[in-house]
């Protein structure tokens, strides 16, 4: 099973929820992942039987070569497994895909399970189980449940009555939600809570005209607040608290790039303005790209940008 570069509890979900269900089908699954996941998805893989490719590239490549069968979840192109990209592209093993995002890259896939209609893709995943008639057990229904409970934003975005269903099933298969509540959305360090409110009050620009606000996370910032992967995990979604934003966008410096993420709210869609201007794509609520300019020509990019393709922001 591999999973996409800076994997989401969707992607771990998945991955970990496939490798579940072949091993109880007597196969030996690997999940292989292009970097790290946030700390607070670590308890995870608690037996740490995840591969990472950064660190292990060559036990990796091994097993990627060596594959009869590989499972990509929660990505819809190659080239969001970052630098695993080529060895997939060139590994003879049966290519299945298992995902959520619109427009996936066909030609690239042996077999795709898609539909961009549901939550996630753990939820894609748990309606293809059931469908299969596989018994769900425990350590599977986590999986399912945090995916899910991460990409709908704890229950507030995408649900759907058939989300909820599931939800509901794997609640009663022992599913123990108040801890999984506690671990991912009240687990955040001093710190992390420290630099969200930092970026609130002095990193937040409100473009009135656009309905857009702007959070900016730069290298100055993370190293003032001992910034770790999956701090800013969420932080996007803040200024759409604000009665007058529509669409947010969070800016993150990386040391030759910026991270840019976008989510929107009902009515307004930031799938082809990901496309279009921040090389990147995603959902029409929730999409993401990169930028290649100086952290300090944000302000005026994105104005640019606005001026230019503000229009397609909105639903007719
Ligand atoms: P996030 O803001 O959480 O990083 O990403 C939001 C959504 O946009 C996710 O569903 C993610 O898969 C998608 N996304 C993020 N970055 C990219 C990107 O660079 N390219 C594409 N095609 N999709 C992205
Ligand atoms: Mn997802």
């Amino acid at each position: 099973m591999v999973t996409h570069l800076n994997p989401d509890g969707d992607a771990v979900g998945a991955a970990t929820a496939v490798a579940h269900w072949l091993r109880s089908c007597s196969m030996e699954p690997q999940v292989i992942i292009p970097d790290r996941y946030p700390s607070f998805l670590s308890f995870m893989d608690s037996n740490e039987e995840v591969l990472f490719f950064e660190s292990s590239r060559e036990r990796a490549t091994q097993l990627i070569d060596n594959a009869t069968l590989i499972v990509m979840v929660d990505f819809n192109q190659l080239s969001r497994s970052g630098d695993m990209e080529p060895t997939i592209a060139a590994s003879s093993a049966y290519k299945v895909l298992i995902d959520h995002h619109i427009e996936p890259k066909r030609e690239e896939f042996d077999l795709l399970i898609h539909s961009s209609e549901v939550s996630s893709t753990c939820e894609l995943l748990y309606w293809l189980l059931r469908e299969m008639g596989v018994e769900i057990g425990l350590s599977l229904a986590n999986s399912l449940y945090i995916g899910m409970m991460t990409d709908t934003n704890n229950f507030n975005n995408s649900v759907t009555s058939d989300t909820l269903l599931m939800a509901s099933h794997l609640l009663s298969l022992g599913v123990d939600k108040e801890l999984f509540q506690k671990r991912i959305f009240a687990s955040f360090s001093q710190e992390r809570m420290r630099l969200m409110g930092h970026l609130l009050l002095n990193r937040f620009t409100l473009l009135e005209n656009y309905r857009l606000g702007y959070l900016t996370l730069s290298l100055e910032d993370q190293l003032k607040f001992n910034y770790r992967k999956g701090d800013s995990e969420g932080f996007v979604n803040l200024p759409l608290r604000i009665e007058e934003v529509d669409i947010a966008i969070l800016f993150t410096q990386l040391h030759n790039s910026i991270r840019v993420s976008l989510r929107s709210k009902e009515g307004y869609s930031v799938n082809d303005l990901a496309i279009r201007h921040f090389n990147g794509g995603g959902h029409k609520m929730a999409a993401g790209g990169t930028l290649y300019i100086p952290f300090g020509d944000i302000d005026r990019f994105l104005l640019d940008s606005l001026k230019e393709s503000y229009k397609i922001c909105r639903d007719e």
